[in-house]
């Protein structure tokens, strides 16, 4: 499954990631339950997307200008709707998996290449839920059908969370979120720079850390893809004190763009995705 880790991920989870984390844990003033002090605080009294904070579009962080002070819409690539109907095929078949739905359809796109690569993920997410499924009732068949399913498909997904203690704005979606391993999950479709991508799970596991108060100190991005018909690659990350600290800094630094209301000028070399391209070239 998109979420579910294979032999080599769980051995390097237990053997190197969470030894690792137990060697050099996180920083107390750095889990997110701290949000009240410095650096959690967030400087000004500016609430930000979480999609904003944690984008890397531009250089100078224009988009956040634009969306924020102009009030600008941006204007959707075919990218970024091959990445929202990904997100919502993965979401649906798995919610529809728990209700143990194997057989449902996803919803049609109007797009021929979209609709391709949503029936490939679509069918993916589905087999291998139904297969984790089937394996644990085999192996369980005196627990309940319940707790069959919430422990072999262990992940609350889309779940909907407030990101205000942080200086996030509006509900939070996580894509998934693995309550038996406490691993954050975020999926890419395409390609995207590591360390950034690993944003989003960080502003993530600190706003669960703001809300629930346990600590969350694995990410997982998923990057999944379609060059040659559906690769999906994980990458485990432990987030750390250095990627806690760089999304602390970028939500900081985008709220003075937007407190100070300061245009900071276009990029020299823009992304070919980037939403506001119309405004700016
Ligand atoms: S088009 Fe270029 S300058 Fe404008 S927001 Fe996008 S990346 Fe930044």
């Amino acid at each position: 499954m998109v979420y579910f880790l294979n032999e080599i991920e769980q051995k390097y989870l237990l053997m190197h990631l969470r030894p690792m984390i137990r060697r050099n844990p996180v920083p107390e003033e750095l889990r997110g339950w701290n949000w009240h002090s410095p650096p959690l605080k967030p400087y000004y009294d500016v609430k930000l997307p979480m999609y904003l904070i944690c984008s890397k579009y531009c250089d100078t962080r224009r988009d956040v200008y634009l969306a924020m002070v102009e009030k600008a819409k941006g204007e959707e690539t075919f990218n970024i709707k091959l990445g929202k109907a990904i997100h919502d095929a993965v979401s649906t078949a798995i919610n529809k998996a728990k209700m143990l739905d194997f057989t449902s359809r996803p919803e049609q796109h109007e797009n021929k290449s979209i609709q391709e690569a949503v029936d490939l993920v679509w069918e993916y997410t589905i087999a291998e839920s139904k297969t984790s499924f089937l394996k644990a009732r085999a192996m369980q068949n005196f627990a309940s059908k319940e707790d069959v399913i919430l422990t072999s498909i262990p992940f609350l997904v889309e779940h909907r969370m407030s990101g205000e203690l942080l200086g996030c704005s509006g509900i939070i979606a996580v894509d998934c979120y693995d309550y038996l391993r406490n691993i954050i999950f975020d999926v890419k479709v395409g390609r995207m720079d590591e360390m950034n991508a690993r944003l989003y799970t960080t502003g993530y596991a600190l706003v669960v850390e703001s809300l629930y108060e346990i600590p969350v100190d694995v990410g997982c991005t998923v990057y999944i893809s379609f060059k040659n018909g559906l690769s999906v690659r994980r990458d485990l990350h432990y987030i750390d004190a250095n990627l806690r600290s760089y999304w602390i800094e970028e939500r900081d630094k985008k709220a003075e763009i937007v407190y100070n209301q300061e245009d900071p000028g276009k990029a020299e070399n823009c992304n070919a995705n980037c939403l506001y391209r119309s405004y700016c070239l």
